[in-house]
């Protein structure tokens, strides 16, 4: 059932260019854990999905990714879980500390979207993300991705494509473009 489930969002994400090779994760919560993408799966074919649980032992071939699924859950209502690599909100996270969209959609659903740090697959990320989800659906990593949250998986999926797109319309506005430094004077004598 979930199999299938995963192959639809993740063929969605793969061809919005949301994801790439076999990156980003997608999960559902389960009664006592959550069932999740294995670890290296492309997510438009992602074969089997592995069950973890809220405690214990965690399966060998569960996403690396894990750690931020298994926190949210604990620490939100949450039901659904995409992690992507959207390009243009990955550059985004790595030139400010807060995208704050300007197109109708991203103003309406997403006003305010904060970046946080944390190293792939880390403690550190699971806490950071879990924490900026209490209050958000969606959250930025800075230079890693997008980790939205939702009643379903498609909830989070719009989500991610609206904030990419958010983002995407920014940089053609040049929100984000740093100043040159000033060219100091040719060296006079
Ligand atoms: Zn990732």
């Amino acid at each position: 059932m979930h199999e299938s489930e995963f192959a639809r969002i993740g063929a969605r994400l793969r061809s919005e260019g949301l994801v790439n090779a076999n990156f980003g994760n997608i999960s559902v919560r389960d009664v006592s854990g959550f069932f999740i993408t294995s670890a290296g799966a492309y997510l438009d074919c992602p074969g089997k999905v592995v069950q973890v649980p809220f405690e214990g032992p965690v399966p060998a071939d569960a996403s690396s990714e894990y750690r931020a699924h298994r926190e949210v859950y604990r620490a939100t209502r949450h039901s659904a879980l995409v992690h992507a690599h959207p390009p243009h909100a990955v550059a985004a996270s790595l030139v400010t500390d807060e995208v704050v969209p300007r197109d109708s959609e991203g103003v309406m659903f997403c006003p305010v979207i904060s970046v946080v740090e944390g190293k792939p697959g880390s403690d550190e990320i699971g806490r950071n993300v879990a924490e900026a989800l209490r209050l958000a659906n969606i959250v930025l990593v800075k230079g890693h991705g997008t980790f939205a949250a939702g009643r379903g998986l498609d909830e989070a999926y719009i989500l991610t494509s609206l904030v990419e797109h958010s983002c995407r319309v920014l940089w053609q506005l040049g929100a984000f473009h740093q100043p040159r430094p000033e060219s100091s004077p040719p060296p006079g004598d």
